[in-house]
C-alpha cells in the first residue's frame, strides 16, 4: 500500500520511511530538499537493504502536486510532515514560514480533494499548547496564542486541517509531538545539522565532542525541581512507530472523529540537569556547562499525558531515555567521520 510522505527526508520523516517500510507499506517520498539532503535517501536505502521512491517536489507549486498525484494513482494516504521548523528564524522572517508551511498544507489538501485521498497524519507540536497550567498536558487543554510564527503555522494549520475534515471526505490524525530526539539505532539516520543546532540534544553532543566548550543552560531559577526547564524528551524512533499506528486506524477505518488529536511523549518531565546526567551515564563522557540567563520565549515546564495514544492508537514507548542519548552521541560521531553531512 503506498503512503505519501511528504518531507520524506526530514529527521522525523526519514525515520517514519523506514518505519513504514518496516511495516509493509511502500512510502512515496517527497521533499523539496531545501531543509534536507539528497543522501539521506541513500542512507534510508541502506537501513532497508533496498531503493525507495522518491520525487524532488515544490509543494508549493500546486502543478508539481497534481503531476505527482497523476503519476502515483494508487497513493492510499498522506503523512504531512514537510515544513521550515526553525523558531528563531520564523520571528526574523515570518513570512517564508506563513507561506511556506500555509500554502503547502493547503496544495495538499486541495490535491487530496481532488484525487479522494481521504487519510492524512499531520505532523503538529506540543506547542500549540503554550505554557500549559495542569500537567501532564491532555489533548483537551487549551490552545495558547502561540510565541513564535513557527508555532502558529502548526496551530493554523491544525485549523485548516480541522474545517477540511469537518466539511469534507477527508480524515485527519494530528500528532502532537513533544521533544524527538535521538537518531536510528544502525547510525545511519539522524537529525543533519545545517549551522548551529536548534535543539538541545545536539548542544550535548557536540559539546561531549568538543565542537563546544560547554552547554549553556537557559535559566536555573525556573520554578522546576532543580531550577531548569522540564520537557518530555522522546526517541524519534518511538515518534515515526506512532505514524504508522495512526496510519492503520485511519486505513482500517476505525476512525470516530474527523480530526483526531494525541500527543507523542514519554509522558515523564526532564529537566536539562536531568538530560546532562542521562548523557553522561549513557557514554561515560562528562559535560562541562553554565547555567545562564533564561531564554527568551521559553516554557517552562511541559510535559505529555499520552494515555490517549497508548489507549485508542495503541501504541507506547518502546525506548528508554539512556537508548536515547547512546543512539544521539553514536549519530554525533557519524556527523564527525562524515563531515561534509554537517
Ligand atoms: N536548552 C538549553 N541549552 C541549549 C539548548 C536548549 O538549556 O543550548 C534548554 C531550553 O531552554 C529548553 C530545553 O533545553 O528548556 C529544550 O530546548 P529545545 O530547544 O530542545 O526544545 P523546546 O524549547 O522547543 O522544547
Amino acid at each position: 500500500m503506498k503512503i505519501l510522505v511528504t518531507g520524506g527526508l526530514g529527521y522525523i520523516g526519514s525515520h517514519t520511511v523506514v518505519e513504514l517500510i518496516n511495516a509493509g507499506f511502500t512510502p512515496i517520498v517527497i521533499d523539496n530538499l531545501s531543509e534536507s539532503e539528497i543522501e539521506v535517501k541513500e542512507r534510508i536505502e541502506k537501513i532497508v537493504g533496498k531503493p525507495i521512491i522518491f520525487e524532488q517536489v515544490e509543494m508549493c507549486n500546486k502543478n508539481e502536486m497534481i503531476q505527482l498525484f497523476e503519476k502515483y494513482p494508487d497513493i492510499k494516504g498522506v503523512i504531512h510532515f514537510a515544513a521550515y521548523l526553525i523558531v528563531n528564524e520564523s520571528v526574523t522572517n515570518p513570512l517564508k514560514y506563513y507561506h511556506n508551511n500555509i500554502i503547502s498544507t493547503l496544495n495538499l489538501l486541495e490535491v487530496m480533494l481532488q484525487f479522494k485521498i481521504k487519510p492524512l497524519v499531520f505532523s503538529s507540536s506540543c506547542t500549540v499548547y503554550g505554557n500549559p497550567e495542569d500537567l501532564p498536558v491532555n489533548e483537551h487543554a487549551p490552545i495558547q496564542p502561540a510565541v513564535s510564527p513557527y508555532g502558529n503555522t502548526k496551530k493554523m494549520c491544525e485549523d485548516i486541517l480541522k474545517d477540511t475534515a469537518l466539511a469534507n471526505d477527508i480524515e485527519v490524525i494530528s500528532l502532537r509531538y513533544f521533544n524527538p530526539i535521538g537518531a536510528h539505532e544502525s547510525s545511519i539516520i539522524g537529525e543533519f545539522q545545517d549551522g548551529p543546532p536548534h535543539h538541545l540534544v545536539p548542544y550535548i553532543t557536540e559539546t561531549a565532542r568538543g565542537l563546544r566548550n560547554e552547554l549553556r543552560i537557559f535559566g536555573g531559577d525556573w520554578n522546576t525541581k532543580d531550577g531548569t526547564c522540564v520537557r518530555d524528551y522522546i526517541h524519534v524512533v518511538d515518534v515515526a512507530k506512532a505514524h504508522i499506528s495512526a496510519v492503520d486506524r485511519m486505513i482500517n477505518n476505525k476512525i470516530s472523529e474527523k480530526f483526531e488529536v494525541y500527543n507523542l511523549g514519554m509522558g515523564v518531565g526532564v529537566s536539562v540537569l536531568e538530560m546532562v546526567n542521562a548523557f553522561e551515564e549513557a557514554t561515560g563522557i562528562k559535560i562541562k556547562y553554565n547555567i545562564t540567563a533564561r531564554r527568551e520565549g521559553d516554557v517552562e515546564a511541559v510535559y505529555a499525558d499520552t494515555t490517549k495514544a497508548n489507549q485508542i492508537l495503541n501504541w507506547k514507548t518502546e525506548k528508554t531515555l539512556t537508548d536515547a542519548m547512546r543512539d544521539a552521541w553514536n549519530w554525533e560521531k557519524e556527523l564527525m567521520n562524515n563531515s561534509n553531512l554537517i
